[in-house]
Order: structure tokens, then sequence, then C-alpha cells
């Protein structure tokens, strides 16, 4: 499809301009998306204040959670065809290099990020129309589905943390993915302590099913405050740091029992670092671990709790707002005012 479209264009630290650019050309074995819904991302965020490492070419469209029709399909492509309402994710595994071959697909080497949600049209690249996009079933709505992404890294971070039924899991951060690891604890049949400055965001964790709240802006010791809501204070199962930030990652470690499963899952600013007991390590043997990013099967599983209506993908959408808004968008998840805004174009 030739012509041009309406984009919000990465210029740079703060310079995202709402302009016109080139509808993406698409190739064999590739598709075009009319995007209907595209969600705001704390990366995005992230992004917008600073500049971000896989955004670096000037002009470049972004945003990467999306869900739309499909506009025009190239040759070779069999799965899909135009009007299909699909999702996909913002990218897809080689299934060739050394990480792939020792199925750690989301160390692939070859990762390339598909951007350009805040746009009207986006290309989906081969790799990801073949292994991780999908038809969206009637009774879900664009933006529910457009949480597959997120939804798929919080999948991932879960299966990782070793939750039993019954087991107490403090969750540090309730921003959208905070919100996502609570709901999917609850799924496991978990215990939730979610831990936040915001009363807010708190009030959001219980809806999700968080059975106690801790304003660490009101507790002296947030640490103790989970420990105390946990059997003879010993700490607790599973502590995850949803928040990405050093401090909070040190108080995550501490809140474990012996034997605890710490998931440290946001990701902090590059060059930083934390401090840590070695005793912790040693004598508690706790399993302390990170987890990036999403594998297609993940992908798979994040897209069937999304169908089934297992997970209230529509709860983490705070409001409607139009394309040219994306700025202001970003802005309010900045401060921390709602949990994530549906882009319509
Ligand atoms: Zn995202
Ligand atoms: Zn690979």
């Amino acid at each position: 499809m030739k012509g041009k479209m309406k984009a919000q264009l990465f210029y740079g630290a703060e310079d995202v301009r709402y302009s016109t650019t080139d509808i993406p050309k698409i190739n064999d074995g590739e598709a075009l998306v009319k995007i209907r819904s595209a969600l705001t991302c704390g990366s995005d965020l992230k992004t917008y204040k600073r500049g971000h490492p896989t955004m670096i070419e000037e002009g470049s469209v972004f945003g990467h959670e999306w869900a739309g029709d499909i506009a025009e399909i190239g040759k070779n492509v069999d799965n899909f065809k135009v009007g299909d309402r699909v999702v996909a994710v913002n990218s897809a595994p080689c299934f060739k290099c050394y990480y792939c071959k020792l199925e750690r697909y989301s160390m692939c080497e070859n990762i390339v990020y598909n951007n350009g949600a805040y746009a009207e049209y986006i290309k989906i690249p081969s790799s990801i129309l073949k292994i991780n996009t999908y038809k969206i079933p009637d009774g879900v709505e664009y933006k529910e589905a457009a949480l597959l992404e997120p939804l798929a890294c919080v999948v991932h971070g879960i299966e990782e943390s070793n939750i039993e039924a019954g087991d107490v899991v403090a969750v540090n951060g309730a921003g959208p993915i905070g919100l996502m690891f609570v709901a999917l604890a609850k799924l496991k049949g978990a215990v939730v302590i979610s831990a936040d400055l915001s009363s807010e965001r708190l009030a959001c964790a219980k809806n999700f099913g968080a059975d106690f709240t801790i304003n660490a802006s009101e507790v002296s010791d947030q640490v103790q405050a989970a420990k105390d809501l946990t059997e003879g204070g010993k700490g607790v199962d599973v502590a995850i740091d949803a928040t990405g930030f050093p401090k909070v990652w040190e108080t995550t470690v501490l809140m474990g029992r012996k034997g605890a499963t710490i998931n440290l899952f946001g990701g902090c600013k590059s060059g930083t670092s934390i401090n840590i007991d070695t005793g912790l390590i040693h004598y508690c043997e706790l399993t302390i671990k990170g987890v990036y990013h999403h594998t297609p099967y993940y992908v798979k599983k994040a897209f069937k709790l999304i169908a089934s209506g297992q997970i209230n993908s529509a709860g983490f959408i705070t409001a409607d707002m139009p394309l040219e808004k994306v700025v202001d968008a970003l802005e309010l998840i900045g401060l921390q005012k709602g949990i994530k805004y549906n882009i319509t174009t």
C-alpha cells in the first residue's frame, strides 16, 4: 500500500513529534496492519524520557504493544488474510543461533525488535508473522488483545518464579507489570502481597486479587511489614521486583525466607549495581534470578489467558486517547496516573 500515514516519530529524549511518514512497504512473507489499538508501556516512557538503545534512528516510529486488522499481505503467507483481526508481539527468535539452540529464546542473538505501534499502520516482519502473531477471537476487543506482549513477559516471569499453591508471594511495584504479576500469582493459588508507594495503585492491586498491600511510603520498614504477614515472620516464599530500581531489588532480596526464590524482574538503568549479603545466598540458599522478555511458548500461554478471559485485560486500561495525544498519555503514566492508555487511530 503506497501513501502516507500519521505517526508519532521519535527524534530524541523528550522530542517526539506527531507527524506524517510513509506507510511501511511490505515484502514477501510480511503483512501490513491497520492499527486499532496501541497501549502505552513503561519502556515507551523510558524511550520518550531518555532515549533508548533500540531506538537510535532519528525520525523512527515507536510503541510496541498493538492490535489491528491486516490491510495488505505479501506473497507466500498462507496463515493470514486481509481483514483478519490480529495481534503480534514485538520480536521473534531466529531458531538458529547459539542461544536458540539452547532453547533460551529470549537470549536470541539475532533478535530484531519491531517498533511502530504509535502510527496508523505497522509492518509485521515474516519471522514474527510465522511464530508470534495470533488471530483475535470474536468477543475479545483490540485493546484487550494488545496486552499480549507485556503479559507474555510476565507469564515468562511467573513461570520462572517457582510459585506453588499456598505460597506467600510479595510483588514490589504495582505498575502494569506488577499488577500482571499479582493477577498471575493469584491464578497460581498464591497469597499475594503487593507493595508500592501509591495508594491508588495499591487499590488496583486489590482489584486484581492482592490479599495484602503495603504502602511503602507509610511504613518505616517495608521488609519487616512483608515478613510480618508470613508464618512466624520468616519471610515470603517468593519475592518479585517489578520496579527496575536497584534499591527495590535490594529490598526484594531481603523479603525472602530461607530457600526463597527472588525474581528481580524489573530492568534497571544500565551500569547500576546492588549489594547483597553473601550469607543470604550461601547460608540461606536463596535462588536469585533475572528474567527477560518473552519466548514463543510464553506468548502462546499469554494469548490463551487473554482469549479465555482468565486475565481481565480490560482492567489494565485506564482510558482511550487519540494518536495525537501519545506524549500526554506517556506523561500521565510518568506521573503514575492510570495504568495503561489505549491509543486509538
Ligand atoms: Zn511493553
Ligand atoms: Zn536466535
